[in-house]
């Protein structure tokens, strides 16, 4: 597959998107991915960081949605936007029109900047990149799932969140189905064992990652 044009002209190094549904361990599987040498982009952050005071994310939103966004030291208050924009698609959609645009480009700068220290691996981490089409947008040269069956990324998520199951088989059902999300994997590491049979698959994983360079 051929990478985004823009990442494809700047980065000598493959881009390697990963994914997962709720609790499945793409954060567990990244954190070991960069202790291998990776250079591990989150998408999560990078939506954070596009709306940070100070940012043209945040006066867009405020612009939009106005002030009642801001919490009392300036920054997003995320409960309030989501309230501003809850059963209004319209507003949803000027949401996803302001931010979308302004992840990519951050994600494309920071996968640039990745390739400019060193050859290895970049990991964009992505949990909606099924739902997203991120693959095909990213033009990403492999996708990496993390898979478990829904059960055992419940009890995990409950046993380490604070969130119901109920609250976790609702992020579920919102999601893609673990069917879908495998139609896209070039690789999947099966997170259902333990912590030391996670480590075997990251390492193995890594060293095919390292051989597309
Ligand atoms: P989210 O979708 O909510 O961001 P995630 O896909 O990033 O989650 P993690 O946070 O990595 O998932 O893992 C979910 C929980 O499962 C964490 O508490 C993590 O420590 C635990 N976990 C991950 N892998 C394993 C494993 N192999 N054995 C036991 N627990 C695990």
């Amino acid at each position: 597959m051929q990478q985004n044009r823009e990442m494809s002209k700047g980065a000598s190094s493959p881009v390697i998107g990963l994914t997962g549904g709720i609790g499945s361990g793409k954060s567990t599987v990244s954190a070991k991915l960069a202790k291998l040498g990776a250079c591990v982009i989150d998408s999560d952050e990078v939506a954070r960081e596009v709306v940070q005071p100070g940012t043209k994310g945040l006066q867009s939103l405020v612009d939009r949605f106005g002030t009642q966004v801001l919490s009392g030291d300036g920054s997003l208050d995320r409960a309030k936007l989501a309230r501003s924009v809850f059963s209004d698609s319209e507003a949803r959609s000027d949401l996803n029109a302001i931010l979308h645009p302004l992840i990519e480009r951050e994600i494309i700068r920071q996968v640039l900047a990745c390739s400019t220290i060193g050859t290895l691996p970049i990991v964009v981490v992505i949990p909606l990149l099924v739902e997203t089409n991120a693959a095909e947008r990213y033009g990403f040269a492999k996708v990496v799932v993390v898979d478990l069956p829904e059960e055992l990324a419940v009890a995990r998520v409950v046993a380490s969140r604070d969130m119901t199951e109920g609250d976790v088989r609702e992020r579920v059902a919102a999601q893609a189905s673990r069917e879908e999300r495998l139609a896209k994997a070039d690789y999947v590491i099966d997170n259902s064992a333990d912590s030391a049979d996670l480590d075997e698959q990251v390492t193995a994983l890594w060293e095919e990652l390292k051989a597309l360079s």
